[in-house]
């Protein structure tokens, strides 16, 4: 075991950070925005200017290699900076009404997208809109959507958990949070907020997770003011995120 600090201010940064209304995105993440730009690369290289943080960008191309989805379905928009965010806001309410923005469109600094982690997807052929694109429940979009997780994505707005996510059924809408969480967040038919929650309600021990590749033991660790030590293994890949909450999540791989 090494020990290692993880300072509070890093409890918002991670691929499981919750941005939302209630949980803007940090100004820790905002900073790190300029080391984020050097590692931001193509959603799918056929289309360079729509970007997503590295790791998502690989779990993204390699889920479209393998489904045949190249051309089937297309990025549509991925990484947005703050004022990218801010000036799809204001043109939404000229143009759509306050209404339907408030439903589609998140504020600056509560959008997903900010963090590079979240990419709109559409179905390719056909004309896309770019707030609400086309991503049917069929073909090969519906492909997808049914193996998504597997590629460490979650459908991020799901049908009939508006109340808890605050935003419309978004069914073009996908949340990088890697893998396994995102197999367990389908299999318990949780939404990110969900998944913290449960994890932060494990935090007496951890939350196991087995696959076919082996197991991922997930602990949840609140964050201290004066930073927190962890003890982490030597000898298996581990990971660290914050929840942009309160805590950390610690995720360790043993392979069979
Ligand atoms: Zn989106």
């Amino acid at each position: 075991m090494t020990m290692i600090t993880l300072p509070y201010e890093d409890r918002h940064c991670g691929d499981l950070i919750l941005v939302n209304r209630r949980y803007p995105l940090h100004q820790r993440a905002l900073e790190k925005e300029e080391a984020l730009d050097s590692q931001l690369t193509a959603a799918d290289p056929a289309w360079p200017e729509i970007l997503l943080a590295r790791p998502a960008a690989i779990a993204l191309q390699k889920a479209m290699a393998d489904l045949g989805a190249e051309g089937g379905i297309v990025p549509v928009s991925g990484y947005r900076s703050r004022a990218q965010q801010e000036k799809i806001y204001r043109d939404s309410l000229e143009e759509n009404g306050p209404e339907f923005t408030k439903k589609y469109v998140a504020l600056p600094d509560r959008s997903e997208h900010q963090t590079g982690l979240a990419i709109d997807l559409g179905e390719g052929g056909v004309e896309l809109d770019f707030i609400r694109p086309s991503f049917p429940d069929s073909g090969i979009c519906g492909l997808f959507k049914k193996e998504a997780a597997r590629y460490g994505f979650v459908l991020r707005y799901p049908q009939g958990q508006e109340p808890v996510t605050g935003i419309a059924h978004e069914p073009w809408h996908f949340r990088y949070v890697g893998c396994p969480h995102a197999a367990i967040m389908e299999a318990k038919g949780m939404v990110l907020e969900e998944y913290l929650e449960f994890l932060e309600g494990c935090s007496d021990g951890c939350f196991v997770w087995d696959d076919e590749d082996g197991s991922a033991q997930i602990r949840y660790i609140r964050g201290r003011e004066n930073g927190i030590q962890i003890d982490v293994p030597e000898d298996c890949p581990y990971q660290v995120s914050g929840d942009n909450r309160e805590g950390f999540i610690i995720t360790v791989w043993r392979r069979r």
